[in-house]
């Protein structure tokens, strides 16, 4: 299967942001594997959908919190594409709970995944990407990274994780083509905010400068560009993308 055209990794890849990132990047002609947790169907339709735009595309199963699942899905990316261009951690989950409420289970399965997933895929890059000297790193974050919200410590403190750990690592690669930059959300319409309850919703839709939330493909496009060979100078950075909720 392999080919030319650069080749991308997303995370998560499977339905919400990630799926539209997919999209996005096949749309510009790079190979895509479609990584995902459960939903195999979905998954799979998914990888049909992008092979009908012309690039070549598989789904790839494996928790990204699990280091041996992780390493199983970057033996099948260097079988199948034959290396890694581009990497983008987008899986992540939340598990709501005021900080009192929350056991240790609630709080690490939220680290686990947003933050220790992202921390392995990155590890798991970044051999290929030196060895190359290219790469493009996109760590998904959120602009609950940066506010802080209730409910949501655990989930805040994976997402300001990962704007320290990718500054960190920009530093670390700065000199070896390889870039690395955050992207935060405000609220998106996926499934992760489906599970607010309505009331809420409105209110956060009603608090929002553009008084909506946004769309998958909005991110999409913004990590299309950071993932282009147009974005060779911008590494270390934070991009907010919410409406105008977080300035
Ligand atoms: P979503 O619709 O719930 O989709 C989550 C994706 O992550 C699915 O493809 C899911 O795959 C995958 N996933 C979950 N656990 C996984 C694991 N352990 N290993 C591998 N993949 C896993 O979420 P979304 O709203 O698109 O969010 C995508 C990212 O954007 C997340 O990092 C989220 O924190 C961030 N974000 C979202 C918003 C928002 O308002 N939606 C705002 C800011 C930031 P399966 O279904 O197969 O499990």
């Amino acid at each position: 299967m392999t080919t030319n055209r650069r080749t991308a990794l997303v995370t998560g890849g499977s339905r919400g942001i990630g799926k539209a990132i997919c999209e996005r990047l096949a749309a510009d002609g790079i190979n895509v594997a479609i990584g995902y947790n459960r939903d195999t169907e979905t998954a799979e339709k998914l990888a049909l959908e992008l092979r009908e735009m012309g690039v070549e595309a598989a789904a790839l199963q494996g928790s990204v919190e699990n280091l041996y699942e992780v390493k199983k899905v970057f033996k099948q990316v260097n079988e199948l594409f034959g290396g890694l261009d581009i990497l983008i951690n987008n899986a992540g989950i939340t598990a709501d709970k005021t900080l009192i409420k929350m056991e240790r289970e609630t709080w690490m399965r939220v680290i686990q995944i947003n933050l220790f997933g992202t921390y392995h895929c990155c590890r798991e890059a970044l051999p290929g990407m030196l060895a190359q000297g290219y790469g493009r790193i996109i760590n998904v974050s959120s602009i609950i990274g940066l506010t802080g919200n209730i409910g949501q410590s655990n989930y805040a403190a994976s997402k300001a994780g990962v704007i320290g750990f990718t500054k960190s690592l920009a530093l670390e690669v700065a000199t070896k083509g390889i870039t690395a930059n955050v992207v935060a959300p405000g609220f998106i319409a996926t499934e992760m905010t489906k599970k607010i309850p309505p009331k809420i919703y409105r209110k956060i839709e009603e608090s929002i400068p553009m008084k909506r939330f946004g769309r998958p493909e909005e991110i999409a496009r913004l990590v299309g560009f950071l993932a282009s060979d147009k974005s060779d100078y911008i590494t270390g950075q934070v991009y907010g993308i919410n409406g105008g909720l977080y300035m």
